[in-house]
């Protein structure tokens, strides 16, 4: 499939294969994008800026609307995409591909809201008679580089935003996931957004995307990935704004009376959708020492519902890892935590990229599946003596994403919530649930900035302010 770049589809000399992770066939392939192609795009997102801070807000949002509606009756064959170009089952992928018309009809709302202030600026000596106020302005060109594992929600947390607040936008999306990142933005097109104003742009992240981030023509970085570009992309992007979605390692905490049923269905369900390849996977169950063999007798039945198979199948709950070298990897991950003591209690068979959903019980710090982010399918469970010794591991973390607890006692809730140091906490449930409306993004490693549209309209904004001299008579 071409790219879209400097107003139409275009391929390159170079070309990148996208490989189906579940069969391991080439499925497509796209354009490896050349220097000149990242010149154009720039060039091009430059026109675009000067047209879309003169578009009005209501033509704005009546072609993000109009996109919606595109989306939404495409949303079955879009599905299938991601299913294939990411391995997830076709179920998670339907649910992924149903938010996306939603997700621009908030933005086209959101997108109408830009507002500013009066400023009482005769509260400083000096300044009475003089009228100040703000005004929010689109930010300029957007560059949204986004990761492989949710290939049409994470593009569309960055573009719709973008467009909706009067931005053009570069799109770089995953190498091994573009092609529903290309869908949409045909959608967009058909829409009647202005050729300028979205520009979707294939190749790898080390020639175009480092090329994107670091010049100067770009305002903004939106970029969702590891915490390992993250920190690159703060190296080379110089004096521009950023929003870094990054990496984690989520804890959740189960307390002796909490439901255990339920918290073990939850973290079934928390450990393994998409693979476990989820920013918000749950990756650390930290359990108290009085429920802990419980807890993971209770994990045997959901978690032995998440059998692979081909994720086209209308019931299956698990498909394959994005690829075999990272199936390879979470293995290695597994064997170490065993030579170091801890135990296999479920899973831990792999083939190809398929890994089996897996439990890994007496896991300490200092092992890799405790310290460093999993993506794979991989609970790690560890004992905690009680409720201060459970915060203490929760936060024993470069990461900051999501958390969660689950528990009877409020009083252990309210101290979990303040505590704990995530961007976003879950009472009675895992680290792994997201409504595209509220504020979203990390603390520490996990990254610098909020999405969920009303949000990353404000980031992808300046406030620009206005003061009318000459008054005072
Ligand atoms: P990745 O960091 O390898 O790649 C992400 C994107 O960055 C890709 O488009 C890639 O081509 C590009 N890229 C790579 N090197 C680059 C560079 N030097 N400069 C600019 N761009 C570059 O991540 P991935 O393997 O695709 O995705 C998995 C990671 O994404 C995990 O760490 C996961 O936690 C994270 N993630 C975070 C969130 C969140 O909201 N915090 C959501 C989803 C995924």
């Amino acid at each position: 499939m071409d790219m879209f770049v400097g107003g139409r589809w275009q391929g390159s000399p170079a070309e990148i294969d996208v490989v189906a992770p579940f069969s391991g066939e080439v499925i497509d392939r796209v354009p490896a994008a050349s220097p000149e192609q990242v010149e154009e795009a720039l060039a091009t997102a430059v026109q675009g800026a000067a047209l879309m801070r003169t578009m009005p807000g209501a033509a704005r949002a009546e072609i993000l609307r109009k996109a919606a509606d595109l989306l939404d009756a495409d949303s079955e064959k879009i599905a299938r995409t991601m299913c294939l170009e990411v391995g997830k089952p076709i179920t998670e992928a339907r649910g992924e591909a149903s938010r996306l018309g939603e997700m621009f009809r908030l933005a086209s709302f959101e997108g109408t809201q830009l507002r500013g202030e009066t400023l009482p600026l005769d509260a400083q000596a000096g300044a009475e008679g003089k009228l100040g106020f703000t005004l929010r302005i689109p930010t300029g060109v957007v560059v949204a580089i986004t990761p492989f594992n949710y290939p049409g929600l994470l593009v569309v947390h960055k573009i719709a935003p973008a467009l909706a607040a009067g931005n053009p936008v570069i799109l770089k999306p995953a190498s091994q996931a573009p092609l529903t990142a290309l869908a949409i933005t045909e959608k967009l097109i058909e829409a009647g957004l202005p050729a300028s104003a979205l520009q979707t742009i294939t190749g790898g992240g080390r020639s175009v995307g480092l090329a994107l981030v670091s010049d100067p023509r770009v305002r903004k970085v939106s970029f969702t990935g590891s915490t390992q570009v993250g920190e690159e992309i703060t190296r080379v992007a110089g004096v521009k704004r950023l929003s870094l979605e990054l990496g984690a390692n989520c804890p959740m905490i189960v307390m002796p009376d909490a439901d255990l049923e339920a918290a073990a269905a939850a973290s079934a369900a928390g450990g393994y959708v998409n693979a476990g390849q989820v920013c918000i996977s749950l990756q650390r169950v930290i359990a108290h020492q009085e429920i802990y063999e419980d807890y993971l007798d209770a994990l045997r039945e959901p978690v032995a519902a998440f059998r692979i198979a081909d994720p086209l199948l209308d019931d299956t709950k698990m498909g394959a890892m994005v690829a075999e070298e990272e199936a390879v990897r979470v293995t290695e991950w597994i064997d170490e935590a065993v030579a170091s003591g801890a135990r296999v209690v479920m899973g831990g068979e792999r083939e190809g990229a398929r890994l089996s959903p897996t439990v890994v019980a007496d896991v300490t710090p200092g092992m890799k599946l405790s310290d460093y982010e999993v993506f794979g399918p991989t609970l790690g469970v560890t004992k905690a003596e009680g409720i201060d010794h459970a915060i203490a591991l929760a936060n024993d973390s470069s990461y900051g994403l999501g958390a969660g607890i689950f528990t009877n006692d409020v009083g252990h809730a309210m101290r979990f919530a303040r505590e704990v140091d995530a961007g976003n906490v879950h009472i009675n449930w895992t680290p792994l649930w997201r409504a595209d409306l509220m504020p979203y993004g990390g603390l520490k490693g996990s990254g610098i900035g909020k999405e969920g549209i009303r949000y990353a309209v404000e980031e992808m904004t300046e406030l620009k302010t206005v003061v009318v001299h000459g008054l005072e008579g």
